[in-house]
């Protein structure tokens, strides 16, 4: 398997390829930015691209894909519930002091247990409301591989004051679908580094009883 994830845009989101050699067909997860750089790499691996698949609709995450669709016309999968903050690009936009990327309406929902990703590497979606409503990780059980979008960081959790967060949403999430994987499983966060089940539940402050507040 092809796997290569790298930090796009001034907020640095993760943007992670993964590709099938054989088959020669790939998928990006969280193309926020740099779709030139994004679009050339799966050129150079010689990559047929099959699905666009966003963690959710804040605008690092979210702000290529539509960009990225008109180049390779693969599909974009975005979970339905984060349609209100798709709508508020604009807004989103302004608070980052950035342009207005063009977005439209995803081609699917990415359903809690719809299986997404390739034949070779299956991903389930798994619905983690509380960063946003529509806050999805994609578990590859294959890979032991978590990509978490920002419900879940090294360390940290995702922020809840945005349009769309709530805490305790988060925290329920984090608990009965997270905390729930073996502790071998390799977490791919939305933004900063890479971490493992095991390692959070043993020392992240948020996902230890009574959490710090
Ligand atoms: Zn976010």
């Amino acid at each position: 398997m092809i796997f290569e994830s790298f930090p796009v845009g001034p907020l640095a989101c993760n943007c992670t390829i993964l590709g099938d050699e054989e088959a020669r067909e790939g998928i990006v997860i969280d193309p926020g930015d740099e779709v030139g750089r994004i679009h050339r790499r799966l050129t150079e691996l010689g990559l047929k691209l099959k699905q666009i698949l966003v963690t959710h609709a804040h605008i690092d995450h979210v702000g290529g894909a539509l960009k990225l669709k008109r180049l390779t016309g693969a599909p974009i999968f975005l979970n339905e519930s984060d349609l209100p903050l798709l709508e508020m690009i604009e807004a989103q936009a302004a608070w980052l002091g950035v342009g207005t990327p063009e977005t439209a309406p995803p081609d699917e929902s990415l359903k809690d247990g719809l299986v997404v990703g390739l034949k070779e590497c299956p991903a389930c979606v798994l619905h983690t409301p509380g960063h946003t409503q529509g806050s999805v990780c994609l578990h590859f059980a294959s890979l032991k591989l978590l990509v978490a979008g920002d419900t879940l960081f090294a360390g940290s959790i995702g922020r809840t004051d945005l349009p769309g967060g709530n805490f305790e949403q988060l925290t329920e999430s984090l608990h009965s679908r997270l905390l729930t994987l073996p502790d071998e499983t390799r977490v791919l966060p939305g933004h900063g580094p890479a971490t493992t089940i095991g390692d959070e539940r043993k020392s992240n402050p948020f996902l230890q009883d009574g959490h710090p507040d």
